[in-house]
């Protein structure tokens, strides 16, 4: 497909996939009119010059209005989320991202947009097929009968149908790809909404900082889950775009792994053994989930590939960098002298 001539916008452009997939469709040649954050522009992970960034809240209608003009395509993937850490204690948020998906395909139908990506979760699956750890991987067909992660999964599961509806009544060609823990540079890696990967690089390195050579691990480290490098997030998020494919997609690595290997493979990286402490009542999600990439690589004839070893290895050394970047800058009242 010649994507010359196509107009994008961003949605979620401040975050970490938004920002790595603004970079990219500028370098296939998209003209990005438009790279949409609700964050001020100051705080997004990664800004591209030469593109339209605009901070704009996405829950009002009206600033979807404003966000798809002179869009062809949109890429919807703003929402309010983090790590299970964070849609397990604010469910009634991750709810309310319904009016950013609500918003944002009335508003693309109006502008006469003509393709729409949503990004959904794996979190819409079925809770209890992820109820043991060596879980069989998840095909497409177990998002229902709905049982979905409380809030944040039933949003994602409501916000597919509605991208399906759309297609089906008014001809808005919507591709929906459900992501799988997402990992990589620029990601979130401190505060509270970072994900397991980072979170362990950021444990590990401040173990070895400090001296302290314990970590602490939310659950019992047996629970499974697969991780996908942002380089495949990016190249499966283009590919199902450009499909004809109109149900959504699972996006994720097939390579299963337990949050204690997750562990072993930091500490193999950091060169270090820690002393494991297991807390059992922080949130842990569900005991074993995986992507079963079968109708991806039938309906694309792609899927992702990149081994988690060698992906951490570069998430690693970024998070370090930011690490030793942050311990640099001044504190604030330091700061605040300096500028007397
Ligand atoms: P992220 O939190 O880094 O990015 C999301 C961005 O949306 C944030 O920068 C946030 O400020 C912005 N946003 C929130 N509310 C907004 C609003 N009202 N208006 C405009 N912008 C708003 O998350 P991410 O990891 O880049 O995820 C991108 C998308 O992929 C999300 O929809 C997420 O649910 C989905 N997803 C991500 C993963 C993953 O592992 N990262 C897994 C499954 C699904």
């Amino acid at each position: 497909m010649n994507l010359r001539g196509e107009t994008a916008v961003v949605c979620g452009a401040g975050g970490f996939i938004g920002g790595h997939l603004v970079k990219s469709l500028v370098a296939r040649g998209i003209n990005v009119v438009r790279a949409v954050d609700i964050k001020p522009i100051e705080e997004w992970h990664q800004v591209t010059e030469g593109v339209n960034n605009v901070s704009l809240d996405l829950k009002d209608l009206a600033n979807c209005r404003f966000a798809t003009l002179g869009a062809s395509r949109v890429y919807q993937l703003a929402a309010d989320m983090g790590g299970m850490g964070f849609i397990e204690s604010n469910r009634a948020l991750c709810m309310l991202n319904v009016l950013i998906n609500t918003h944002m395909l009335l508003a693309a139908r109006e502008n006469g947009v003509k393709r729409y990506f949503y990004s959904s979760s794996a979190c819409v699956y079925a809770s209890d097929k992820q109820i043991r750890t060596d879980v069989v991987a998840l095909k497409e067909s177990d998002a229902h009968p709905a049982s979905p992660e409380p809030g944040y999964g039933w949003e994602k599961l409501f916000s597919e149908h509605m991208c399906r509806h759309f297609e089906e009544d008014y001809g808005l060609m919507c591709r929906v790809a459900r992501y799988h823990n997402v990992y990589g540079p620029h990601g979130t890696w401190s505060g509270g909404r970072e994900k397991a990967p980072a979170a362990i690089c950021r444990k590990v390195i401040e173990a070895k900082v400090s001296g302290n050579h314990e970590i602490e691990i939310w659950g019992d480290g047996t629970q499974t889950r697969s991780f996908m490098h942002i380089s495949d997030c990016i190249e499966g998020t283009h590919r199902i775009m450009e499909s004809d494919v109109q149900v959504p997609l699972n996006l994720g690595s097939s390579e299963l792994v337990s949050i204690n290997q997750l562990v072993d493979m930091v500490e193999e990286i950091a060169s270090i053994k820690l002393q494991r402490k297991y807390n059992l009542d922080a949130p842990k999600g569900v005991n074993g989930r995986n992507s079963d990439n079968s109708l991806i690589l039938d309906s694309v004839g792609w899927a992702p590939s990149v081994r988690l070893r060698s992906g951490l290895d570069l998430t690693y050394q970024w998070i370090e960098q930011e690490i030793q970047a942050q311990s640099k800058r001044p504190r604030p009242l330091e700061a605040s002298l300096c500028s007397v």
